[in-house]
């Protein structure tokens, strides 16, 4: 039982913090990464209630909050640019207490330093297919067996796939596109907020000598997958003014656009294969809480497998204790969804309205805070068991 050998497939952030519990309990963990390398690029993210627990309790709170991307505020603006409103950032993305917000790659660094030494990586591969004993063939001819596999290889998930288990995306109305640019605007830990009916775009820096990353939303109906590129969002954003053409113009290499959807599966296991992260409950970027999810799920995940040599009863255990809060998240992300791509004129209107007179409303806190309230919500809705207590970070 205490070498039991575990398959993880993904090294992105609930692969690592799996692998790290797994050996922690006694468990042989294996990554296998499609990239050639720690994929460390990527744009900010929250984490936030329970997840905060998980990182205490595996010793790298310190490591991830000294990396905080010390947003100061959001400043919203009209079609031309001009200044709306500012508002503090940790207030208006439902940040509290000790919730941190760092960039992707960063997260990914701390956990995978943290899972190294008892964990095995393989890069640049992947699993070709998975048998009933769980023999496992990689793409690049390998073959090995394991007792537990698991998809923890993010919303388009292969895993998914072979274990039978795959069901439609659930397009919550948008595409989202993202890029790194440099930062014309010296934006210095503050992210600017431009919408039109229909489209919306964010960039944001952490400092004035940072690259920016900018994020590009527009609303549509689920598009055949082969129509969702580059040119496709240009054609989109044709014609627009403030810095779009800017935008456009120097979107770099790491480009990627993707549809705005939720994974939410009626089972998350099959067999030896378990599904872990977005590609188990990805609740949607609109939520700000897939890396808080799938942090809790790994944490989770860890634990019940450790507790019980019957995988059927690991797997039973992970996903009873974690459904209700994965399907809380999921519920915030499709709520969410309505507010990251604006609707007409009106709408528009009415909420610039409301963000350059809130300074003169004496309740602007409690209001802000109320709003973001479901995502606080939503965030704590899991007790972690008493046990395994923090360790000095
Ligand atoms: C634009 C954007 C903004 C976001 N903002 C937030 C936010 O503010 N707050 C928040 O909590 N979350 C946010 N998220 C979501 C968050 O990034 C994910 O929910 C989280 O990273 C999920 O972790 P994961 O480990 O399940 O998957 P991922 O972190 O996506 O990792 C999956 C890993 O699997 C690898 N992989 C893929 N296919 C294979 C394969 N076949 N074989 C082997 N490896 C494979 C990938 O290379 C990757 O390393 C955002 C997401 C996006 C796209």
């Amino acid at each position: 039982m205490r070498n039991r050998e575990v398959l993880i497939s993904g090294a992105g952030v609930a692969g690592p913090l799996l692998a790290y519990w797994l050996g922690r309990h006694g468990l042989r963990p294996t990554i296998v990464e499609r990239a050639p390398a720690l994929r460390e690029g990527g744009y900010k993210v929250d984490v936030r209630g329970t997840a905060i627990e998980v990182l205490k309790r595996t010793g790298v709170y310190c490591a991830a909050r000294a990396r905080d991307t010390g947003m100061r505020q959001v400043t919203y603006v009209t079609k031309s640019g001009g200044k709306v409103a500012a508002v503090d950032a940790d207030l208006l993305m439902g940040r509290r207490g000790d919730d941190i917000e760092v960039m992707r790659g960063d997260l990914v660094r701390i956990l995978a330093d943290a899972a190294a030494p008892v964990t095995e990586f393989i890069y640049g591969d992947a699993i070709a297919s998975i048998s009933s004993s769980g023999e496992v063939t990689f793409e690049s001819g390998l073959s090995r067996r394991f007792d537990v596999i698991v998809g923890a290889d993010g919303l388009h998930s292969a895993t998914r796939r072979m274990a039978g288990l795959d069901a439609p995306l659930r397009h919550l109305g948008a595409y989202l596109s993202f890029a790194t640019m440099p930062n014309d605007l010296r934006l210095d830990r503050e992210e600017v907020f431009w919408a039109v009916p229909g489209r919306m775009a964010f960039l944001y820096s952490t400092g004035p000598d940072d690259p920016a990353k900018v994020g590009l939303v527009f609303a549509s109906p689920e598009l055949p997958r082969a129509e969702v590129t580059r040119e496709r969002v240009a054609a989109e954003f044709a014609g627009d003014g403030w810095q779009i053409p800017r935008i456009l113009e120097s979107m770099a290499d790491d480009f990627f656009v993707d549809s705005l959807s939720q994974v939410d599966l009626p089972r998350w296991s099959a067999g030896r294969v378990v599904l872990l992260g977005d590609a188990a409950f990805c609740p949607s970027p609109a939520s700000g809480q897939g890396t808080s999810t799938a942090l809790c799920g790994a944490y989770v995940l860890a634990r019940a497998l450790a507790r019980h040599e019957d995988t059927a009863a690991a797997f039973a255990e992970y996903e009873g204790t974690l459904r209700p809060y994965t399907d809380r998240n999921i519920e915030v992300g499709r709520k969410m969804a309505g507010q990251m791509v604006p609707g007409g004129r009106f709408s528009i209107a009415m909420r610039n309205y409301a963000m350059r007179t809130l300074h003169l409303n004496p309740w602007n806190k409690q209001i802000i805070a109320s709003a973001t309230k479901p995502i606080f919500v939503a965030a704590n809705a899991l007790k972690l068991p008493a046990e395994d207590q923090p360790v000095a970070a």
